[in-house]
């Protein structure tokens, strides 16, 4: 075991990957990864454009890093970026599950292709990247799982029964997965983010941003940046006590 906090917070030598991390809050979680040390596969649905920059971004921290294309419904392609990393870097040691997407309306208005699509992409998705990535883990006996959900799965929101239904189920599947694999080396956490500045969140109107910021208690959005130190945290040796748990950074929203 490493020494000193600065070793047990190293992520050198170690291979992620991140979902959905060309841009938003995947892209700031792989930043502060490779900070870190780590090797990273950062995976797109359909903006290669974006993923690209941000490994080039990446690259210069150091690094390794390349993107792959993969759609998180789709188990096939996430078997194949699991071997990619594999084959590239020699392990796969932490899955940062972050793909997600919104397709809001009041439950009555709701289409069942809205539903599906919602939970597919969320809750489907992280359990198809987390089966993938724990066949390798297993075998090493060292792995780190961090699901990203929302403040909406543990408080639900009106308008948002789908997001707030798979984001509450990635706080089950966390803890279960994590009772399953405890005794391996490997720890399944969940971060909670609250709203934050990012793409999902730029289509709300003016009025819907600040009815929720009325109710932040910081009276203000999070910063993609202000999520991603925790996700390293967790991906490290020094939270290796640590499991199934889900870490709420949200200015305090969850508590109102
Ligand atoms: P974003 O800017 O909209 O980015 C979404 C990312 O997910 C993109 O990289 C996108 O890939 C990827 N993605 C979407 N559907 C996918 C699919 N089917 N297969 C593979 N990748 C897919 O969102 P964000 O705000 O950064 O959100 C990141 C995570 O944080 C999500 O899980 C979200 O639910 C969660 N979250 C966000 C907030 C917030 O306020 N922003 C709050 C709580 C939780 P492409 O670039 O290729 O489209």
């Amino acid at each position: 075991m490493a020494e000193n906090e600065n070793e047990l917070l190293s992520l050198r030598g170690r291979s992620a990957i991140v979902t959905g991390g060309g841009r938003g809050i995947g892209r700031a979680i792989a930043t502060e990864l490779a900070r870190a040390g780590a090797n990273l596969i950062i995976t797109y649905r359909s903006n290669s454009s974006l993923a690209d920059a941000a490994a080039h971004e990446l690259r210069a921290l150091g690094v390794g890093c390349q993107t792959a294309q993969a759609d998180v419904r789709e188990g096939g392609d996430l078997e194949r970026v699991v071997k990619e990393c594999q084959q590239t870097f020699g392990s796969v040691d932490i899955l940062v599950n972050n793909a997600g997407m919104t397709n809001d309306n009041l439950v009555m208005r709701l289409s069942e292709e809205a539903w599906d699509e919602v939970m597919d992409t969320n809750l489907r998705g992280t359990f198809l990247a987390t089966k993938a990535a724990l066949r390798p883990m297993v075998r090493a006996r060292w792995g780190r799982i961090i699901n990203i959900t929302s403040v909406v799965g543990v408080t639900g929101n009106a308008g948002q029964a789908n997001y707030s239904a798979a984001k509450a189920g990635i706080i089950g599947f966390t803890r279960s997965v994590a009772l399953e694999v405890a005794s391996r080396g490997i720890t399944v956490n969940a971060v909670a983010p609250g709203f934050v500045q990012t793409d999902m969140t730029a289509g709300l109107s003016d009025e819907q941003k600040e009815l929720i910021k009325g109710r932040i208690p910081m009276d203000r959005y999070g910063e993609t940046g202000e999520i991603a130190p925790i996700v390293a945290f967790l991906a490290s040796d020094a939270a290796a006590y640590i499991t199934g748990q889900t870490v709420n950074v949200d200015g305090g929203l969850v508590m109102t």
